[in-house]
């Protein structure tokens, strides 16, 4: 995938239409489009409303209508805009090869500079993108709390005489979504540097993420155990932050820039043959960064060379010499495609090659695998309903595979459908390939 995000360069305009200023969508993309319609059958929001301004043509029309300065920033732009849930399934089906996803991203750049945003969704995204996730210090903090909250009785207290249902049954719902606090966080499990038993064959650096590191540590340390056994010395630098993917979909890309250029100068300080991630959404963005800075006369070339090392784990696997597992896993497996490694980075034979090869697996496709499950980043949160419209979908095809696992390379999905298996009482395991690959293995922990 390609984001050629129009900045202030010679050669791009500063105004156009009502867009103006920096990180302006680029016309050559908005002209791409044939109007051919080829996209809107896989388009998750035009499905759930058949309205052609929520499917990927009609908002290029729209962005286009803006461009030409036929319309002003209507609020019926900016809902479409966030409506859209950037899983760029739109992009694998164009055939001219529309450039979508840096479309609708550049158009929400605009609206987040114009600060036009409703003020509630303008504090959550300030709050929690701005400052939250974009240091590591205060995502720590903040974690700290929440777990103090899950964890001492405070959470079963509260859900036990339903006072959240008090303000808000949504207040409730969004509650059980959220991702539960790890005891120890992945930097106190794993590690800055690890060397596999024997001779190092690789040498990988590995992303170990914001929400990652806090909520889902144990994923972190599969993927590392994973890389290990398959002879990778891994290195995860302490100073990492987060890769600034979520700041970049909401349009704050001033915030993503910034975490771009520190992680550039973190993982540039060490010799890596590749940087390896296990979320899908943080690799299809660190895989653009050279995009994102290609402006940047100190940061284009660093960044250019950083993103043409990370790869997901199932990518990185495929392409060395993977340890197939020895022993037996009798288990019926089904593979979520993530969108932004489906859509985004185009990796979908990889991981199920791998799974293949695991003797003994029954693995059989899900119907409609890369159709997204409603998580989206942070569009469960800001878009609860469709979000669990988009999950009913997903579960009823999970349900009709009799699938003992789920198998997914996306924290976000994960979670999502986690909940949406315990919200339909269907008896299925979800989790991360590597956590797979690591049963797989008989490595324990
Ligand atoms: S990114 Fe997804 S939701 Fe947005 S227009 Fe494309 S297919 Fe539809
Ligand atoms: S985005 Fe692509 S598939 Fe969709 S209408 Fe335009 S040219 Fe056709």
């Amino acid at each position: 995938m390609s984001f050629e995000i129009s900045s202030n360069t010679a050669q791009q305009p500063r105004k156009l239409g009502s867009f103006a200023g920096v990180d302006i969508p680029n016309y050559d993309f908005i002209t791409n489009c044939m109007h051919c319609g080829l996209c809107l059958p896989t388009c998750p929001t035009y499905a759930l409303t058949g309205l052609e301004r929520s499917s990927p043509r009609g908002r290029i029309r729209l962005i286009k209508s803006i461009a030409d300065g036929g319309l002003e920033m209507t609020q019926t732009f900016i809902d479409e805009m966030n409506f859209c849930l950037d899983c760029q399934a739109c992009e694998t089906a164009c055939p001219a090869g529309v450039k979508y996803g840096a479309l609708v991203e550049a158009a929400r750049a605009q609206i987040f500079q114009k600060r036009v945003l409703p003020v509630k969704e303008r504090f959550l995204k300030w709050v929690l993108l701005k400052n939250i996730l974009s240091s590591k210090w205060k995502l720590k903090t903040t974690a700290a709390l929440l777990r103090v909250y899950q964890r001492w009785g405070i959470e079963a207290l509260i859900s036990k005489f339903g006072i959240l249902k008090i303000f808000s049954s949504k207040l409730n719902d969004l509650q059980s979504l959220a991702p539960r606090i790890d005891v120890h966080y992945s930097e106190e499990i794993i590690p800055e540097i690890l060397a596999p038993k024997g001779e190092a064959k690789y040498r990988a650096g590995f992303l170990s993420g914001c929400l990652m590191n806090v909520a889902f540590a144990g994923i972190n340390k599969d993927t590392v155990d994973v890389l290990l056994h398959n002879g990778c010395e891994v290195i995860t630098p302490r100073e990492q932050e987060c890769c600034g993917s979520l700041q970049a979909h909401s349009g704050d890309f001033e915030t993503a820039r910034r975490l771009a250029r520190h992680n550039v100068d973190v993982f540039s300080q060490y010799e890596l043959g590749a940087i390896v991630m296990n979320s899908a959404g943080c690799g299809a963005f660190m895989k653009e960064y050279g995009h994102y800075l290609k402006d940047d006369p100190e940061y284009s070339e660093k960044a250019r060379i950083l993103s043409s090392k990370i790869k997901d784990v199932s990518e990185f696997l495929a392409n060395i010499e993977f340890k197939i597992p020895t022993e037996k896993f009798n288990k019926r497996v089904a593979y979520h495609d993530a969108c932004h490694l489906a859509h985004a980075q185009k990796i979908t034979a990889e991981p199920r090659k791998l799974l293949g090869m695991i003797p003994g697996i029954d693995l059989v496709e899900l119907p409609e695998a890369n159709w997204c499950c409603g998580s989206a980043g942070i569009y469960n949160v800001v878009h609860y309903d469709d979000s669990m419209k988009l999950l009913d979908r997903k579960m009823e095809n999970v349900r009709t595979t009799g699938a003992e696992i789920i198998v997914a390379n996306n924290p976000g999905c994960l979670g999502q459908m986690q909940y949406g298996a315990k919200k339909f009482g269907i008896d299925v395991e979800i989790i991360h390939f590597a956590t797979l690959l690591k049963r797989a293995y008989r490595l324990g922990n």
